[in-house]
């Protein structure tokens, strides 16, 4: 009955220009030279399901002014997306990130630091070299980078985006397929492409019950591709064992950590 009344009708309204004015004050922030000062990155910790030990860490990007709170990436991503900014937005992440991993990966030769990378960032023809000036800039090496795509981006028949892939996995970084299972690929898209990894969606993670034969399958069909396997949103005993009983080898998620502050990341 709510819907039909005159008061909600005018609520909605509220609603929706205060949506639309957020929006437009994320972009205004992002546009500034200075929109790194609102962005910091937090990192959580991947694990190696057979020794335990934290074997890399994923580079997650926080937006935080004190007009606007907190901004789940899940809400400036795309707006940065929309109006041409991530661009620069995920540069300036790969930069800090590897900054920030630097050290760690001087004492543990084998980390690996894992940055999400957005399609138009691939499309961009220019997008690999800047990564490797990027790389050349920080001293980082190429070896202990996973940068991570979208299913979504993977399979898109764009060749910019092939090319882009392909050029990367030849500079000896990790290209990792995030969100596994909720696009379309096929084992043939997979094999043509340069992809070293795949990380399994959370969502089925959530849903193992009924989810069972599904990522058995993914992992059967990951490993046949000669790819390691990364499970994320592990939050309980009850998957990570689940998980232990599989040829998975990575997992990643609440469990575990969460993602954290540089300063807590190197603590814990
Ligand atoms: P994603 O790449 O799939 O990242 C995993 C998301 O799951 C993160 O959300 C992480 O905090 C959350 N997560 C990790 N473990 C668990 C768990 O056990 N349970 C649950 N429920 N969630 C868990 P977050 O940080 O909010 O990021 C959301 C999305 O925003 C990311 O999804 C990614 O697509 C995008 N994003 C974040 N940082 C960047 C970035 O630097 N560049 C780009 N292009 N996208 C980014
Ligand atoms: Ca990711
Ligand atoms: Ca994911
Ligand atoms: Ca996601």
């Amino acid at each position: 009955a709510k819907k039909y009344d005159g008061n909600a009708h005018v609520y909605y309204e509220e609603e929706l220009t205060t949506a639309i004015k957020r929006t437009f004050q994320i972009k205004n922030v992002l546009q500034q030279v200075d929109f790194y000062e609102v962005l910091s990155v937090h990192y959580q910790s991947i694990i190696d399901l057979k020794t335990d030990k934290v074997v890399g860490a994923e580079a997650l990007l926080r937006f935080e002014t004190a007009e606007l709170g907190k901004v789940s990436p899940a809400e400036f991503i795309p707006v940065a997306e929309k109006h041409g900014l991530i661009m620069k937005i995920g540069e300036w992440v790969l930069k800090r990130a590897c900054i920030d991993m630097k050290p760690i990966v001087l004492t543990n030769a084998s980390f690996k630091l894992a940055v999400n990378v957005s399609i138009q960032q691939l499309e961009d023809k220019t997008f690999s070299d800047r990564v490797k000036t990027i790389l050349k800039e920080t001293n980082y090496p190429a070896e202990n980078l996973v940068l991570e795509v979208t299913e979504e981006t993977s399979i898109s028949d764009s060749t910019k985006v092939r090319n882009t892939l392909n050029t990367l996995g030849k500079t000896g970084i990790t290209v990792a397929i995030d969100d596994f299972g909720t696009g379309y690929s096929s084992l043939e898209k997979l094999h043509e492409l340069h992809v070293h990894q795949l990380k399994i969606d959370q969502s089925f993670i959530r849903d193992l019950d009924k989810t069972t034969a599904i990522v058995r399958a993914i992992i059967a069909m990951g490993k046949s591709l000669d790819l390691a396997i990364v499970a994320e949103g592990v939050e309980t005993k009850k998957q990570l064992d689940f998980l232990k009983g599989t040829t998975c080898d990575f997992v990643q998620g609440y469990y575990f950590s969460r993602p954290v502050s540089l300063d807590d990341f190197i603590k814990e």
